[in-house]
């Protein structure tokens, strides 16, 4: 039985749910809170049905990981999850539908991530030497520059001078991938960090770090299925459907106020929710006039940091392509020609899972819509329907569903200030935008998650306290 210090982690997202499993193997006792009704936060789980009734266990948005994110694998490694199994691995690759684009050559296959790279832009498809001689050049030069750059300087400043088609099949691809921001906004220096990881990071015994790791089954049953089952197992509360609305400190506790009336009574939190949400759960023990005004004063800095984050959506086509319709690229990814006002999805996916006899399923992902898109999600599926019927010659597409997530991550832009994870004596913050080598992504969640598990470790134990109100010990018990 567990009877360390308590800590309430909020958000049930992938940092949330990497912190509390991180704490309560360091010994701490666990309350997971979740305001939604699912785990997983941004990278979920989420059920739709297709005309036929098949009930299809999709996601909220197409995900890729790639071996590089070692904090992910590790966890999922730890957790006994069969990751080998649940991800396809592909090799880093950007294929156009008409066979054009990069692909490395299957000689290249066992060759360290960098000579792989060096032998993909030799054999690009389309390319002249003059495009191959300008992409190997720029590659070697961020390579002997340390993959370092100018703080304030944008991909788009990095790819200055390369030739259109290389920016069009390498540049902006990787970056829409990576950093989910325009090229004219991407932090340079993150793009290049990004790219130093997928050609020298370790990585997992028979993956490289450049490897593509596409989930085979929805996102839930990657990582929240067996994060919740293994805090369930070591004795941790979890509270779905249950939303912070205010903290307070309270003698030696932090007090958590909920949205159904009730509060928690704990030696630390983790707040592990976006960062607007985060903000304001900070700014209620700031504006509270217990606080002491030098904590007022920097957990109010800490809210400011991190509301002043800038958002990019993403919206995810899902579609069924007409019955005896065939994918038949050898790669289950495409990068698409597109413009944003007519064709609009930069890349799409031949999903795993559902009966393909009633048609191969499609996932068409548009990163950062054009404004045109605001509010017109049927308008935007038949454009993208169009695009895939004339990219793919795949008529007759049947939309399933679109999802549109406004904020699915921060615009990673230059010099961007990100809060810290430390915002008071046992208040901590984790989540993909906090302070952090990487842009949104689930690796930069998983990394905070251990992070502020971290701090919590060194932190001094604290005696056993987690009480319940009056309210929470009837509510909740
Ligand atoms: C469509 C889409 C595609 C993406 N593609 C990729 C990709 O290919 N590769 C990649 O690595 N990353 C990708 N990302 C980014 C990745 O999903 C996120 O970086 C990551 O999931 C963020 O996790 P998080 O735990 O920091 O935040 P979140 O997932 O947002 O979790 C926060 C949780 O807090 C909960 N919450 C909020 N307020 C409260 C409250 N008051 N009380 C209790 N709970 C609360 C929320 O409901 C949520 O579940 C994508 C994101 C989206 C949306």
């Amino acid at each position: 039985m567990v009877s360390g210090p308590s800590v309430v982690v909020i958000g049930g997202g992938w940092a949330g749910l990497t912190a509390a499993v991180a704490a309560a193997r360091a010994g701490w006792r666990v309350t997971l809170l979740e305001a939604s009704r699912h785990w997983g936060g941004r990278a979920r789980r989420q059920f739709l049905s297709d005309s036929r009734g098949e009930r299809l266990a999709l996601d909220n948005g197409q995900h890729i990981l790639i071996g590089a994110y070692g904090a992910t694998l590790g966890l999922l490694e730890q957790l006994g999850v069969p990751w080998q199994r649940q991800l396809q691995r592909l090799p880093l690759a950007l294929p156009r539908p008409d066979g054009s684009g990069l692909v490395p050559p299957g000689w290249a296959a066992h060759l360290p991530a960098p000579l792989t790279l060096v032998a993909t832009l030799l054999t690009a498809r389309g390319w002249g030497v003059r495009e191959r001689a300008a992409a190997l050049s720029r590659a070697a030069r961020w390579m002997a520059q340390g993959f370092a750059c100018r703080p304030q300087a944008t991909v788009a400043d990095l790819a200055r001078g390369l030739p259109a088609r290389v920016v069009a099949d390498l540049i902006e691809p990787l970056a829409v991938a990576a950093l989910n921001t325009p090229l004219h906004m991407a932090c340079g220096a993150t793009f290049l960090r990004v790219l130093r990881d997928a050609l020298r990071a370790p990585a997992p015994a028979g993956l490289s770090p450049s490897d593509l790791l596409l989930p085979r089954n929805d996102l839930g049953a990657l990582l929240p299925d067996a994060a919740t089952a293994w805090l369930q197992a070591q004795g941790a509360a979890l509270r779905l459907g249950l939303r912070a609305v205010a903290l307070a400190r309270c003698g030696a506790h932090w007090r958590i106020q909920l949205d159904d009336g009730a509060a928690l009574y704990t030696d630390a939190i983790v707040l592990a929710t976006p960062a607007l949400q985060a903000a304001r759960l900070a700014s209620t023990w700031a504006e509270d006039p217990a606080c002491p005004a030098t904590q007022a004063d920097a957990l109010r800095a800490w809210a400011a940091c991190a509301s002043a984050l800038a958002h990019i959506p993403i919206a995810t086509v899902y579609a069924r392509a007409a019955r005896g319709w065939r994918w038949r690229w050898p790669l289950p990814l495409l990068a698409l020609p597109c413009d944003p006002e007519r064709a609009p999805a930069q890349f799409v996916f031949h999903r795993c899972g559902g009966n393909e006899e009633n048609g191969a399923l499609l996932a068409a992902v548009v990163s950062s819509p054009a404004p045109q898109w605001n509010g017109r999600r049927a308008g935007l599926a038949a454009a993208v329907t169009q695009q895939l019927a004339a990219a793919l010659a795949c008529p007759g597409v049947q939309v399933l569903a679109t999802v549109v997530e406004r904020r699915a991550t921060f615009a990673c832009t230059p010099g961007l200030q990100r809060p810290p994870a430390w915002l008071a004596d046992g208040l901590l913050a984790a989540g993909d935008y906090v302070q952090g080598p990487y842009p949104a992504t689930l690796e930069g969640a998983v990394r905070s998650g251990l992070a502020a598990a971290d701090i919590l470790r060194r932190l001094p134990w604290p005696q056993p306290t987690v009480q319940h109100s009056a309210t929470d010990g009837q509510r909740h018990r």
